[in-house]
């Protein structure tokens, strides 16, 4: 395949095998490429990944030889596990992969200066990755070049974006952009703000007495079918396709609930990401044990919206 060929040839490992790795590994090795993925000693994913079919290695004997070695372990794993594992077992003009630019950007990680450095990082969660890829489709990729001593860096980049991806479209960035923009959306946008909006729409109305299990119907389980038109063909033809009421709802209320103060609280999060105030705290929070993030979690899993929930996907899904 043209687009690839950069990695034929190639020994290919893998870091991890969660919700990007399997989906990085599998699309590749799919593709006929070299992969081997890299797991600690004992690691709950190596069963799984041996499962799947690729070669499995802890990560100092995986990364020992590799020609490309993308880092696919959790942000805040990854500094101490270059430390320990990759860096002394690097070949010289390797090339080393990130699928988000937090390490490098934040400065947590400084790359050896004989191997080459870039980025792809895949614009969906490493679940759909994997299960639009099987579906013959692909996701869009992100790519940048941070070093590029063999000066062919981003050959490699867009090859390894154009595998996992299906060749389905590679932009240019850079670790900068793509570090603050990614937690820009997934904060102010796509997690935060989208539960956040679908959470406060659902209490509005079981507060005001409907029915909770109406209430989940129309501000969550609805969203996906709304998001897909939008995704499919566009913020227009999701207009066109909804009620002639329900699009002037849409354009005289939207305003109201996204006001100038939501915007304002937007330019403060972006703020916070580009002078490094949320990756400070966020650093600091796994090192306290994840102790808010354990308190958020127990607390949402004990919600009404997601009691309802449960129970409206059984109604939905089990047919
Ligand atoms: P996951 O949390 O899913 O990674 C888990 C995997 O990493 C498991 O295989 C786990 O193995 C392994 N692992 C965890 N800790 C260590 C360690 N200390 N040493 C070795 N292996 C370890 O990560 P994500 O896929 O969410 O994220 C990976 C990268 O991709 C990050 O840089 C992230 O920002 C980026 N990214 C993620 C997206 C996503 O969809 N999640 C989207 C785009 C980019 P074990 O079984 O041993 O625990
Ligand atoms: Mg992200
Ligand atoms: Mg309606």
């Amino acid at each position: 395949m043209e687009e690839i060929k950069f990695l034929e040839g190639k020994r290919l490992t893998v870091v991890g095998y969660g919700s990007q790795g399997h989906a990085h590994a599998l699309n590749l090795h799919d593709l006929g490429m070299d992969v081997t993925v890299g797991l600690r000693q004992g690691s709950k994913s190596w069963e799984k990944a041996e499962n799947d079919g690729v070669k499995v290695a802890v990560v100092g004997e995986a990364v020992k030889g590799a020609d490309v070695v993308m880092i696919l372990a959790p942000d805040e794993a990854q500094p101490e596990l270059y430390r320990s594992e990759i860096e002394e077992n690097l070949k010289s003009g390797a090339y080393l992969g990130f699928a988000h630019g937090f390490n490098i950007h934040y400065e947590r990680i400084t790359p050896r200066e004989d191997v080459n450095v870039f980025m792809v990082a895949p614009k969906g969660p490493g679940h759909m990755v994997r299960e639009i890829f099987e579906g013959g489709h692909g996701v869009p990729c992100l790519a940048a070049v941070h070093n590029d001593i063999s000066e062919d860096t981003r050959d490699i980049a867009h090859a390894w974006a154009n595998g996992v991806g299906r060749r389905v479209g590679v932009i240019e960035t850079t670790f900068k952009e793509e570090t603050e923009t990614d937690l820009f959306g997934e904060q102010a946008v796509l997690c935060g703000g989208v539960t956040e909006l679908m959470q406060a729409g659902f209490d509005t109305l079981v507060e005001a007495g409907y029915n909770p299990e109406v209430a989940y119907f129309e501000c969550v389980h609805e969203m996906k079918l709304i998001i897909d038109m939008v995704y499919e063909k566009g913020f227009a033809a999701m207009r066109d396709s909804i009620s002639n009421t329900a699009e002037y709802g849409d354009y005289i209320t939207g305003k109201k609930i996204i006001t100038k103060e939501s915007k304002e609280a937007m330019k403060g999060v972006l703020k916070d990401i580009q002078r490094g105030k949320f990756a400070k705290e966020f650093i600091e929070e796994t090192e306290n044990g994840y102790k808010f993030m354990n308190k958020e979690r127990a607390e949402y899993s004990d919600s009404k919206i997601e009691e309802v929930g449960s129970k409206m996907r059984k109604m939905v899904f089990s047919k």
